[in-house]
């Protein structure tokens, strides 16, 4: 197999990542950048021949450089806009800052960000800044560093959208797959609140998604899921979950959305309004692993 600039795959080193199913990511590796076991996970900072530095965790991709653009937007853009008026956000995990960074591009008051890792925040800060872009200095961010289940059970504070950018439910990611948190996540919310999840990739994770809707169902009255094709997430479309009380929130119409996005006038590479409301017209085996959730 040759990569095509036409290098023999053998000169290169790759990153693999196994994903299940028979199924495996691969990228071309030029260095590694930097690598820490921290108190929590094998933090790994590659740089790559063709998609920029790249961070896994525990040996699973979290961030490229590359296609980052495309999950950041969908797992902030479409909560904050079907919002309306998000003032406070809370972003759970997330320890690379892109989520931040695109939650701070809104008239938001404040974006408090529970990350488990302090080291996650300040490895890709110093290794991979473009992500974050400034979003960790930003005088509207309050980072916390807890578990965010923890946090969630906890806080007295209330938000308008909670966004979990966490890991996949292995590990110290578990606790975020739960209907005990999920029930936190609904009575820390604030009226028409939202929260949205990384539900991973429904050709391989399909019953984790099912779980995931059905966990929401049991504390919000709209519960199901939205995607998108992120090259690096490999195996088909991203789902995220999608829960809230108001369940008009899933179908605002795209002029809506336009007016939204038009107002706070940021430029994206992904999301669009029409983009917003095609995200939730499910491919039918997905729409399959979110209606056997009910
Ligand atoms: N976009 C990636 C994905 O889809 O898998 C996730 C990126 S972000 C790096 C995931 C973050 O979740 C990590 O920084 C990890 O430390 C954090 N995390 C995992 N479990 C957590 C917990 N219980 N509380 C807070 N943060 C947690």
């Amino acid at each position: 197999m040759t990569d095509t600039d036409g290098g023999s795959a053998q000169d290169w080193a790759w990153f693999d990542e196994p994903l299940g199913v028979g199924l495996q990511l691969g990228l071309q590796v030029e260095s590694v950048v930097f690598r820490e076991t921290t108190e929590h996970q094998d933090l790994v900072i590659y740089e790559t021949s063709q998609w920029g530095r790249v961070m896994a965790l525990d040996g699973i991709m979290q961030v490229c450089e590359r296609d980052e653009f495309i999950y950041h937007e969908m797992l902030t853009h479409v909560p904050i806009l079907a919002h309306g008026d998000a003032r406070n956000v809370c972003v759970i995990g997330g320890g690379d800052g892109g989520i931040l960074r695109e939650a701070l591009r809104h008239p938001v008051d404040r974006v408090t960000m529970v990350e488990i890792d302090a080291s996650v925040i300040e490895i890709c800060a110093a290794h991979l800044p473009s992500i974050s872009n400034g979003a960790f200095d930003d005088p509207r961010t309050d980072l916390v560093i807890a578990d965010g289940a923890h946090f969630i059970a906890e806080t007295e504070k209330r938000f308008d959208v909670i966004i979990v950018d966490s890991t996949d439910p292995i590990g110290p990611g578990e606790v975020l797959f739960t209907s005990e948190f999920y029930g936190h996540c609904q009575s820390r919310l604030t009226e028409g609140g939202i929260v949205v999840t990384q539900s991973g990739v429904a050709m391989i994770q399909g019953e984790e998604l099912t779980t995931t809707v059905r966990r929401l169902s049991e504390h919000f009255a709209d519960s199901s899921a939205y995607i998108a094709p992120i090259p690096t997430y490999a195996g088909g479309f991203m789902a995220f979950g999608w829960g809230t009380d108001n369940p008009d929130l899933r179908q605002l119409p795209a002029e809506t959305l336009a007016q939204r996005y038009g107002k706070v006038d940021i430029q994206t590479r992904y999301y669009n309004p029409g983009l917003h409301v095609g995200a939730f017209a499910l491919p039918t085996y997905i729409a399959e692993y979110v209606e056997a959730a009910r």
